[in-house]
């Protein structure tokens, strides 16, 4: 766990958060600050900077990032509607918790 981390807090269950999902290798929560009707993230449980900060021993946690955004779009009834998935890295790309978490945003009436 990283000292100051946010999302480690959360993960370590040492801040509050509803999971709405939880396997050994990551968590997926709701955005406090939603900017879609759905909005989640799907968080590593390893604390990873950011998207720049990947090795290639992350390759199986960041596929596993997507598939598991796959079954909560289907699980948030988002599936055949459409959603966005999306990483934002590093400040200039609108990161403000430097803990990697993959965005799943969608729900909105077309
Ligand atoms: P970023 O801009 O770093 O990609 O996204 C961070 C996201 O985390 C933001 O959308 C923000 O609303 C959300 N967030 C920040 N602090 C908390 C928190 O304490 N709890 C939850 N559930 N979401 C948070
Ligand atoms: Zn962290």
């Amino acid at each position: 766990m990283e000292k100051d981390c946010i999302f480690c807090k959360i993960i370590d269950k040492e801040l509050p958060s509803d999971f709405i999902y939880e396997n050994d290798r990551l968590v997926v929560f709701r955005d406090i600050n939603p900017h879609a009707p759905v909005h989640i993230l799907i968080v590593p449980k390893k604390h990873i900077r950011s998207i720049n900060d990947l090795t290639e021993e992350d390759n199986e946690i960041v596929s596993e990032l997507i598939s598991v955004a796959k079954d909560m779009a289907k699980q948030e009834s988002v599936s055949e509607s459409g959603y966005k998935l999306f990483f934002n890295v590093e400040r200039g790309g609108g990161q403000v918790i430097f803990h990697l978490h993959l965005h799943l945003i969608g729900g909105w009436k077309r």
